[in-house]
């Protein structure tokens, strides 16, 4: 069984102002299978954790331990941890001029597996997966984030989350800018792959929206750089109910 490990994970920021501590001893255990949903108030720090897991050179880690398998992450650069299995919704955030959706998807997909897909199998897949996703067959030839709207981005992600079959997933804000009907199909999207591949997710999100739609097993609550609370389900249904503002209110002054 497949565990993304976080251990004791203290991570600081450059700023103009000199290197800010942000992350102050994060510990998570994410089995293959589990969803975990990480909330918080704006400014705790969820991307931040987002940001370390992908590698973004910004973030540095002063200690602690991310493990996969009990490999080393943080040792790997960002193409070794797609290829061990993460997948980091902001890893490709930029435009690729030239690159059409289908080219891109095809290259991730061969560098990810160590060989190219069998023709035939990777159209059908393409072709089913956007359907999945309602995605208008035009969508494959366009550039990659090139004149994108937020919901095209959001899609295309979870697109390539269902073609490339990671283990594990990072989605920071999947839901933000969402209407309620994209909000659904791409939901569906993230639930088929758990359900086919038994995909570990972690679910950054400040809103229980769409926790609606994607079911977490566990809840945990990001104060101030790390977790102050953890529990089911139930958790984010209060947090729904209740806000942040207990969290706030006893908060240490940073
Ligand atoms: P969240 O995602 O929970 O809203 P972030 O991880 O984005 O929180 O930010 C946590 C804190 O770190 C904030 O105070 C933010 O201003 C600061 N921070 C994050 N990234 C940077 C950065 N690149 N430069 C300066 N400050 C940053
Ligand atoms: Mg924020
Ligand atoms: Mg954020």
């Amino acid at each position: 069984m497949s565990v993304l490990e976080i251990r004791d994970l203290h991570v600081s920021v450059e700023t103009d102002q000199g290197t800010k501590p942000i992350l102050k001893g994060v510990d998570l255990t994410i089995r293959k299978g589990e969803t975990h949903a990480i909330m918080g108030p704006n400014g705790s720090g969820k991307s931040t954790l987002a940001y370390t897991i992908a590698g973004h050179p910004k973030y540095t880690v002063e200690s602690g331990s991310i493990t996969l398998d009990g490999e080393d992450v943080l040792a790997m650069s960002v193409d070794e941890r797609a290829r061990a299995g993460l997948f980091l919704a902001m890893q490709y955030p930029v435009e690729i001029p030239g690159v059409t959706v289908t080219n891109f998807l095809r290259t991730a997909k061969t560098a990810i597996d160590g060989e190219a897909p069998s023709v035939r199998s990777w159209i059908k897949d393409v072709r089913s997966a956007m359907s999945d996703l309602r995605m208008d067959s035009t969508f494959a030839e366009r550039n990659v984030n090139e004149g994108f709207s937020g919901g095209e981005k959001k899609r295309h992600e979870i697109l390539q989350l269902e073609l490339l079959k990671p283990s594990f997933a990072v989605l920071d804000e999947t839901d933000s800018g969402l209407d309620v009907d994209a909000l659904k199909i791409v939901s569906e999207g993230v639930n088929r792959a758990k359900e086919n591949t038994g995909l570990g997710v972690l679910l950054i999100t400040h809103y229980t929206r769409i926790l609606r739609y994607i079911k977490p097993d566990f809840v945990h609550v990001f104060v101030a750089g790390k977790v102050a609370e953890q529990g089911g389900p139930e958790l984010a249904d209060r947090l729904e109910d209740e806000g942040y503002d207990r969290y706030l209110s006893d908060a240490p002054v940073a």
